[in-house]
């Protein structure tokens, strides 16, 4: 049976042997080959964004929550305008 040799991204290596079994998924990146460790939470119309990303790529945002780059930057960008916002209206 192959094995394969997955990075973990922290130095650890998984070896996964893929006995019939579903291949692990990988991440969505473009030219990034690392094992998914997470769906993007971003709320999209009918779900969430659901990309999927390794360890490297995951934007952790609070419990259970994870964003793409992609996403993460969105979500700083709104952040930082809202907090635009809302210090321009209070006092
Ligand atoms: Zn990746
Ligand atoms: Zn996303």
């Amino acid at each position: 049976m192959p094995c394969e040799r997955l990075p973990m991204g922290d130095g650890a290596v998984a070896i996964v042997c893929t006995r019939g079994r579903r291949v692990r998924q990988r991440c969505d990146e473009p030219g990034c080959h690392r094992p998914m460790v997470a769906l993007c939470d971003w709320p999209v119309a009918g779900g969430t964004c659901s990309r999927r990303v390794c360890v490297g790529h995951q934007r952790h945002q609070v419990r259970n929550v994870d964003y793409c780059p992609t996403h993460a930057r969105v979500g700083a960008m709104q952040l930082e305008l809202a907090s635009r916002w809302t210090g321009g209206i209070a006092p």
